[in-house]
């Protein structure tokens, strides 16, 4: 049985410093919704039997994030095509018999992002170069790969996730070595930093960016701080720069229009709202 107020939230261990229940609350309030959406912090033990209750209580949907975005997908009754192929799921929803559809809206927020702060900016300009190859690389090849990028040059400190990738997606994934990863910089029209590197607390990101065409947008997916120190070096090239927050934020309208019933805009108010203390 659902109550007449709509509940979504976010699952994930640690879940404390997640932006989402801002990112949602402002869009809430906004558009003068009924509505709530909480963190919910969820030990991997714990994630079947709660989602399981969740749509029983009057919740329509959820995000998930880490821990959870492989394992929620062996929950769902449907998995999107995007979902299938990066292997993890960020956003469900649930029907009102209790059946889970899982979605991943990362690379939907990786090009949305691009597309509205490098407006110029098209997948099939020109090679990509990505660093790293974990759950975020898989979802922004995919993305890039649909759009019509001609190659896509792929360095990761483990060099067999970047292989796995090019058996996996096929001939227009070029591995490259991880030390020797400012090469693939030459003629790259996009690039996109995916590993952790640069985040406030890890350790720095270190690549040559001798090779880096000043017509090049680049994109980091660390969001904190803001200007990494890869989008501070690049952009004093003349390279448009793009930071990762907008990624976040636009992922996350698909799930809001879905379980609250209006598209959401990504707008200034909404970059502030989630910047705020
Ligand atoms: P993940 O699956 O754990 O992958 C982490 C990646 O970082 C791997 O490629 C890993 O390389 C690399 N890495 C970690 N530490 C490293 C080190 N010391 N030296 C070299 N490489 C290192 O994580 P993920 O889910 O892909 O997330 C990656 C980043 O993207 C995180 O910072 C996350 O916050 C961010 N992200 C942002 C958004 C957004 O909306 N802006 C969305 C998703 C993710 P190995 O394979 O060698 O370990």
């Amino acid at each position: 049985m659902k109550p007449g107020i709509p509940l979504a939230g976010v699952i994930g261990s640690p879940i404390a410093h997640s932006l989402s229940p801002k990112l949602h609350g402002h869009w809430l309030r906004k558009n003068a919704l009924s509505g709530h959406y909480i963190p919910m912090d969820v030990a991997p033990d714990d994630l079947g039997e709660v989602l399981k209750l969740l749509p029983r209580i009057g919740f329509v949907g959820a995000n998930v994030t880490i821990p959870h975005k492989e394992a929620a997908l062996g929950f769902a009754n449907f998995v999107t095509d995007r979902a299938a192929l990066i292997g993890a799921a960020n956003t469900l929803i649930f029907h009102d018999d209790g059946r889970i559809h899982a979605d991943n809206t990362d690379g939907y927020g990786f090009m949305a992002n691009l597309h509205q702060n490098a407006p110029d900016w098209q997948a099939d300009a020109g090679p990509a170069a990505v660093l790293g190859a974990g759950g975020a690389a898989r979802a922004i090849v995919t993305s890039l790969l649909e759009a019509g990028a001609p190659e896509i040059r792929v360095a990761n400190r483990t060099r067999a996730r970047a292989e796995a990738l090019r058996s996996e997606f096929g001939p227009r994934i070029v591995v490259q070595d991880w030390v020797r990863a400012g090469e693939m910089l030459a003629g790259a029209a996009t690039v996109v930093n995916t590993t952790s590197l640069g985040m406030i607390g890890k350790p720095e990101l270190k690549i040559s960016l001798t090779a880096l065409d000043p017509a090049a947008v680049v994109n980091d997916l660390v969001y904190a701080p803001l200007e990494t120190p890869l989008l501070k070096a690049a952009g004093e090239r003349g390279c448009t720069v793009v930071d990762g927050l907008g990624m976040l934020l636009h992922q996350a309208a698909p799930g809001f229009e879905r379980w609250f019933g209006l598209r959401p805009e990504v707008d200034a108010a909404l970059r502030d709202a989630v910047l705020a203390g």
